[in-house]
């Protein structure tokens, strides 16, 4: 089963959790239980597409996750 890393948007914590690609959506913080998470794709590209604030919509140039 894969991992996925999050971050909570509401108290900003990291975790790992372990769930099926189907169930990932259903994550909720262990921390303060808020579903309100942020998926981090794996080190630094996480925070290259997310460097302007609000402003992760859109497709980086080199094409996304392939
Ligand atoms: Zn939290």
């Amino acid at each position: 089963m894969p991992t996925y890393e999050f971050l909570c948007k509401n108290c900003e914590k990291k975790f790992t959790v372990m769930t099926s690609i189907s169930q990932r959506n259903q994550v909720e913080c262990p921390y303060c239980s808020s579903s309100d998470l942020q998926q981090v794709f794996g080190n630094s590209f996480f925070f290259m597409g997310n460097k302007n604030k609000g402003g992760c919509q859109s497709t980086p140039p080199w094409g996304g996750f392939s």
